[in-house]
């Protein structure tokens, strides 16, 4: 689970590139195009960090984000937003989301979203191990 990173996202570009940027930084990358498909990944991996397209047929990256955290308080959920997206922060932090990332993607502020995000879920499984 150490250092997994799950990308979904419905654009092939889009995928192609996080794909790309996360090997760069060192970190072991799946990508899948639709939450139905993350869930079938998650059932038989588990990752620390899911980066979440948010505009996605069918389920899309809020209500995804939403049903993670039915069962899930621990993995980090990052959102990826573009310009014309309608969600706002406070709607993403509502949702369950850690973080959110804008698009077009820069490297820095991806790198530094992902170290934050591993840091933060340690801490989570540190604080789980503690009180179980
Ligand atoms: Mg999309």
């Amino acid at each position: 689970m150490e250092n997994k990173i799950l990308v979904v996202d419905d654009e092939d570009y889009h995928r192609e590139v996080m794909q790309k940027l996360l090997v760069k930084l060192g970190y072991d990358v799946a990508v899948v195009e639709s939450a139905e498909a993350a869930f079938s990944h998650l059932a038989k991996e588990k990752v620390s960090i899911i980066i979440t397209d948010l505009i996605m047929l069918e389920m899309d990256g809020v209500e995804f984000c939403q049903k993670i955290r039915e069962t899930d308080d621990k993995t980090i959920v990052i959102a990826l937003t573009g310009h014309t997206d309608l969600y706002d922060a406070e709607k993403l932090k509502e949702a369950g989301f850690d973080n959110h990332l804008d698009k077009p993607f820069k490297l820095d502020v991806i790198k530094e979203a992902i170290q934050d995000g591993f840091e933060e879920f340690r801490r989570r499984t540190e604080l789980q191990d503690k009180t179980s």
